[in-house]
């Protein structure tokens, strides 16, 4: 299992010293913006540990009810309508939830980012999976599912077939999110990491009222390019930030192209400077009577759009 990290910075909150790291507010010392600009960064890995801290303890003895509201408290069961390969170790797989069950349903309690947790009947496991576009209106959930070789619950699900039933209790809040606290929010996920960051994207694009003065970035990676998320999943978004840049922002990376290179990935870790870049803080040269003339004799990085200035 992936260990993952997830801060946040909101206004009037101690900054943790990774996000004050990658923050382009200015150091004490020096000038104020006039709009401070708040950046937000997540980090989400394939299988994600410290989620585990937003949720409730596991119930896995938990009852099963047929036809009460969705709900943490209990399992409810759905259908497998779909199951498809989307890579290498990848599936979609596509359940519904009984109509009159949804429709029963508090609407409140899918928060962005939610998540339910899917029980593998054989041994009486449950392990938390993300809905890529939450829950629509005939009650279908999508989930995007890794399965890894000694895994149980990931390659359980990989077996099931149309029509057969599974058991889910949700849904649970993975991270609540606050509607203009942050001026920017920069998402960086590995692997299925990418479902909670999906879910949340997905609905600032069906939602244009959602936030709309936050600017989201995604740096999304994946070991080889036929791992990254399926294009039906990953398309919507890209085109969306082709056609909206002031909004949003997607970078692929990838570990090897294999096969020949595909033009628009990073073939490179998601490193600072990819971050930092991400951000708009251009790393500048100083020529050689700056450097002569610079009391600190340092390179400074300028911070883009109403970010302050940086000493590195
Ligand atoms: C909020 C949240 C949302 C999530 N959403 C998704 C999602 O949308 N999609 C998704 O795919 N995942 C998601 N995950 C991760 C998911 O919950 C599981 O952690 C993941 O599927 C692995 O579970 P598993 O039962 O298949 O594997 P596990 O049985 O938990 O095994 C995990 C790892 O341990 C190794 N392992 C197991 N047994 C042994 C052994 N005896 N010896 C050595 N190694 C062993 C396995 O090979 C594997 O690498 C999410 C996690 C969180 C916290």
């Amino acid at each position: 299992m992936l260990p993952t990290a997830s801060s946040c910075l909101r206004r009037g909150l101690l900054r943790p010293t990774f996000s004050r790291a990658l923050s382009t507010a200015p150091e004490p010392s020096q000038a104020i913006p006039t709009r401070k600009r708040v950046v937000s960064v997540l980090v989400a890995f394939a299988a994600g540990a410290s989620f585990y801290f937003f949720l409730p303890d596991p119930t896995r003895s938990a009852p099963t009810h047929q036809k009460a509201p969705l709900s943490p408290r209990y399992f409810t069961p759905a259908t497998v309508i779909h199951n498809e390969e989307s890579g290498p170790d990848t599936k979609l797989l596509r359940i519904a939830v009984p109509q009159e069950v949804l429709a029963a349903s508090d609407p409140s309690g899918f928060h962005n980012i939610w998540s339910v947790f899917i029980k593998d009947d054989d041994i009486q496991v449950e392990r938390p999976y993300t809905p890529l576009y939450g829950i629509d209106d005939h009650g279908h959930m999508l989930f995007w599912i890794k399965k890894y070789p000694k895994g149980e619950v990931g390659r359980w699900l990989h077996t099931k077939q149309p029509g057969e039933k599974i058991e889910f209790r949700g849904p649970l809040a993975t991270w609540d999110w606050k509607t203009d606290v942050w001026d920017e929010v920069v998402l960086i996920s590995g692997g299925t990491g990418f479902a909670p960051f999906h879910q949340l994207l997905h609905s600032v694009i069906s939602s244009p009222t959602m936030s709309p003065s936050t600017k989201f970035t995604l740096l999304h990676s994946s070991k080889r390019p036929e791992e990254l998320p399926p294009s039906s999943i990953l398309k919507p978004l890209t085109d969306y930030a082709e056609q909206h840049p002031e909004r949003m922002k997607v970078e692929l990376f990838v570990d090897t192209t294999e096969g020949g290179p595909v033009s628009s990935l990073h073939v490179k870790r998601i490193d600072r400077p990819a971050i930092e870049s991400s951000l708009g803080l251009v790393r500048e040269t100083p020529s050689w009577w700056q450097r002569l003339l610079s009391p600190s004799r340092r390179w400074v990085a300028r911070g883009g759009r109403e970010g302050g200035t940086t000493r590195l």
